[in-house]
């Protein structure tokens, strides 16, 4: 089935009746050539590109509840490619690169807009480490305008500037960042990868990792057993979990981290923008709800809903920020659980068992990730191969300290990546 304008009308005009599922909804087969674990936007990009770059179609994608029910569907949706350190730079260029052209290669409308992201400094402090991040930004071929006060009230004139704890002082923009529509890119993925031949395996929940003579052999599921030559495990959130099946203790904590939406309004905020003084960003989805979040509830826990003290903080956040959005009223909030390693910074790489792939420590920016991710974990599945744009991510850097992102030790800290 193949999505265009004319379709959409001829499909309106005669009532919508000829229209077919994504995906099919197939039985496990007894073996695969490759199976991963985890049907989210990491483990449904990776089968695509096995499939589209690599030709490996006798692929399944194992998901113990259903696709787009995890932090995929969850997430803000913001997508941007302003980076600092190398390493993360040029992977997230190149996954900006893959969101330009995603539409387009998958025949589908995940909405992505690229509607700009200014993120805001308070101090002559902030302001060169975003001078510094955006010559960054820039030498890696993407794009940054330093923005004074004055070029920030032209975009953002509804923004307390001046009589605030933290007066506005400027703004970083980044131009070709935004936003996309999350659980249609899972959707997309799904059917792009369906449509080459993988299985999608819904409420197939992997229950155990089968190794012999630390060699991969398939994995044990709540709907059989299942063999494999080759295993990718990307299961977000869940990750410390699955690879204990694989008896691998990961440097990963996963944590809430809670997003909040509003009514539907009329068009008000056309950008992203973030507050830098406090943990709070925002924008308004298509549906006019304003979409905002902050920190981390900052304790490990795999329940994905988090609680009134970062709620509060978030609020307060942004009512600093801008007084209007009090009147908003706030319709739903939600949580996800975020695999966070300790330099804040991901991991595809092999493990130490044959077959065993792993792709994983996402923290709270793994969506706009997602193309690039799959692109490269289907590269080093396919080949064995680092892919160039993710050579940085090795499990090992936490085990001999070499070649950990960010050296400073700060951690999960956003805006220092
Ligand atoms: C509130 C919130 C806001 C966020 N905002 C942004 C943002 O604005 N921009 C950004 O870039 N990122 C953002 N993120 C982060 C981003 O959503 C995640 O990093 C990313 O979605 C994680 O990868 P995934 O999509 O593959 O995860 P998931 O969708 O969680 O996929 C993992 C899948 O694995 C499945 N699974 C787990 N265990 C098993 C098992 N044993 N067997 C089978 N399947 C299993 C799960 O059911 C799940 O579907 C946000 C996250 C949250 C929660």
């Amino acid at each position: 089935m193949k999505f265009s304008g004319l379709r959409v009308l001829k499909e309106g005009l005669t009532g919508n009746v000829g229209w077919t599922p994504h995906w099919r909804d197939p039985e496990p087969k007894p073996e695969y050539d490759v199976l991963i674990i985890g049907g989210g936007g990491h483990g449904l990009s990776t089968a695509y590109y096995l499939a589209k770059n690599h030709g490996m179609t006798n692929v399944a994608v194992l998901e113990k509840g259903y696709i787009g029910g995890g932090n995929i569907g969850r997430n803000t949706t913001i997508v941007r490619a302003n980076y600092f350190l190398p390493g993360n730079s040029e992977f997230y260029s190149h996954s900006l690169k893959l969101w330009e052209g995603l539409e387009e290669d998958l025949n589908y409308n995940v909405m992505h807009s690229q509607r700009g992201i200014i993120n805001l400094f308070h101090s002559d402090g902030q302001r060169d480490a975003f001078v510094r991040r955006g010559n960054a930004m820039v030498n890696q071929g993407d794009d940054a305008i330093l923005l004074d006060r004055e070029g920030v009230r032209a975009h953002l004139p509804y923004l307390d500037f001046e009589n605030t704890r933290f007066p506005i002082y400027g703004g970083l923009y980044h131009p070709r960042g935004g936003t996309a529509r999350h659980d249609a890119v899972a959707w997309g993925y799904a059917r792009g990868a369906d449509m080459r031949g993988v299985d999608l395996l819904q409420n197939c929940e992997v229950t155990g990792i089968d190794i012999e003579n630390g060699t991969v052999r398939g994995v044990q599921t709540t709907r059989g057993a299942i063999r494999a030559k080759k295993v990718g495990i990307v299961v977000a959130g869940r990750s410390s979990q699955v690879a204990a099946m694989a008896g691998m203790r990961l440097p990963i904590e996963s944590h809430v981290l809670q997003a909040f939406v509003t009514e539907g309004l009329k068009p008000c905020i056309d950008h992203v923008v973030t507050f830098g003084m406090g943990h709070f960003y925002i924008s308004q989805s298509d549906k006019g709800g304003l979409v905002f979040g902050g920190d981390l509830d900052f304790y490990a826990s795999y329940a994905s809903r988090g609680n009134l003290p970062t709620a509060e903080h978030v609020m307060e956040a942004g009512m600093t920020l801008m007084p209007m959005i009090g009147k908003a009223k706030l319709l739903r909030s939600w949580g996800g659980i975020m695999d966070m390693t300790p330099d804040g910074s991901p991991i595809i790489d092999k493990t130490d068992t044959e077959g065993l792939f792993i792709d994983c420590g996402w923290c709270y920016g793994g969506f706009k990730a997602v193309p690039a991710s799959g692109y490269a974990f289907a590269h080093l599945m396919a080949t064995g191969q680092l892919h160039e744009t993710a050579a940085a991510f090795r499990l090992d850097r936490f085990r001999t300290g070499r070649g950990i992102l960010d050296e400073e030790g700060t951690g999960s800290q956003h805006n220092l990546h």
